[in-house]
Formats: structure tokens, sequence, C-alpha cells
């Protein structure tokens, strides 16, 4: 790992109930007194978010959204925005999911309009990238990263693009149990800090890029050791605090 500070941010997708949720952070909080030197991020659904940032008041544990609409407010029933995000401490959100971008057709498009909706709010995007099996079989994973991250190569500057976490996800590794292999992660997460720093060169050495898709505590470590990823974004290994927090310290031990 270069100097930059590792993240492990959970995905809890559609789980967990208030109290469910509060009873994570209690125990995570008990677990982490100490600043600790990983970035952790909780990103629960909406109506978890409040009461859980009562609860993160010593900021070792960050709070974030897994969605949010692009406008401030106004008439779109069932949307939440980011000043919304904003007034429960909110400080990240993920864009780019491959659940939303699939099962609920979010495109390119419509997902800088986050990005910029998010910045301006103050809101630091997690920016998940990924292709999907048969992209990656007909060898055309490059040219799907190159697509999802051409939007924001057009119009972000060096001072946001700092804010940014973006996640490497493969569609066909998450939530299936089968992780990309330690060679699919190296060349893949190479190839999107290239390409970000050919736009921007200063951020070469700065720019952290996750890995998600199916890690959990027996994949953890190797992966973690691959030059080049910066942590993990974890969906069902995030969903017990004690897999979760031993993800952490594996992370941890890797520094
Ligand atoms: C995710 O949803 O971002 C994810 C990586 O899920 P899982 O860890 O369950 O594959």
């Amino acid at each position: 790992m270069d100097n930059r500070i590792p993240v492990v941010a959970a995905n809890w997708k559609m789980n967990k109930t208030i109290s469910e949720g509060k009873l994570f952070v209690e125990i995570l909080n008990n677990k982490i007194l100490y600043k600790p030197e990983v970035d952790i991020i909780l990103c629960a659904s909406y109506p978890l978010l409040f009461q859980m940032n009562l609860l993160l008041d010593s900021g070792n544990i960050q709070l974030g959204a897994q969605n949010m609409h692009w406008e401030l407010s106004g008439p779109f029933t069932g949307e939440v925005s980011p000043l919304m995000l904003k007034s429960c401490g909110v400080q990240w959100v993920i864009l780019g999911h491959s659940e939303r971008r699939h099962l609920f057709h979010e495109t390119d498009e419509t997902i800088m309009k986050k990005v910029i909706s998010a910045l301006k709010s103050g809101i630091k995007p997690i920016f998940c990238v990924g292709e999907k099996i048969d992209e990656r079989k007909s060898g055309r994973t490059e040219e799907v990263l190159e697509r999802q991250l051409s939007g924001l190569l057009e119009t972000i500057n060096e001072v946001e693009l700092n804010r940014f976490i973006f996640a490497y996800e493969p569609v066909w590794a998450i939530g299936t149990g089968e992780n990309a292999t330690p060679s699919q992660v190296k060349i893949t997460h190479r190839f999107i800090r290239e390409r970000i720093s050919r736009r921007i060169p200063e951020c070469l050495e700065k720019l952290r890029i996750i890995y998600g898709g199916s890690v959990n505590l027996d994949n953890a470590k190797e992966l973690i050791e691959i030059e080049g990823v910066d942590g993990f974004l974890i969906g069902g290994a995030s969903l017990e605090v004690e897999s979760f927090e031993k993800i952490i310290n594996i992370v941890k031990e890797n520094e």
C-alpha cells in the first residue's frame, strides 16, 4: 500500500431495520475506540441514516448513503435529495452501483448528474464501475470501464477528484460468492488508475481505488495484498458486525 489511507465500506443494500442498524453501530463503536488508520464507512438505507448519525459522533466511523437524486428539492415522489442526506450527517454516497445501473436502469448520464450534485452539496462519491460477465468474456472490460469513466473525466477537476473513492466492482462478482482473481483485480485497478491519471496526472498516487465483489473473511487477505487495492466495498460480509470488524483488522494489518 502506498501512503493512501485504506477504506473499508459496507453496502448494506436493502437490509437492516433501525434497531438492527443501531445495534451494529453500538457494537462496532465499542471495538473502534481510537481513530482508526482505516476509513470505515457504513452505507445504510435512508430510514436508518438519521439515527445512525446520532451514534457516530466520535468520527471514527463515517456515514454513507446508497443513492440520491440530483435535484435539491421538488416534485420527485419517492426520491431523496443531497440536502436531506446532508441534514442526516451523510458524508459519502455510493453512485453508479451495478444494482442501480442494471436493476433500476440508471445511465452514465444520470449518474453524472448525481455526481455533480453530490459534490456541490459537499457529499463525497463512492463511484462504482464494473463489467458484466459477457463483457469480460468477450474482452470488453476496458472498453466498458472507459465508457463508465468518460463523463467523469470530461467534467471533473483535480480538487474534485481527490474527494472520490473509486470502486471496481465486476458485476459478475457481486453477491455471487465468486470474487475476481488477484490478477484480474490487479490489471483492472491499474487500468482505472492509469486512465484517470492520464487526464489528471497529479492523481496517480492519491487516487483510492477499492475492490468490491464477494469479499469475505477467507479472501480479504489475498485481495488487500494486491498492488493498487486500497480497500473494499463489501455487501454480504458487512451485514454481520463480527466478520466486518475482522475484515477491517485484515486491512489494517496490511498497512
Ligand atoms: C456490493 O454490493 O457492492 C458488493 C460488493 O456486494 P457483495 O460483497 O455481497 O458481493
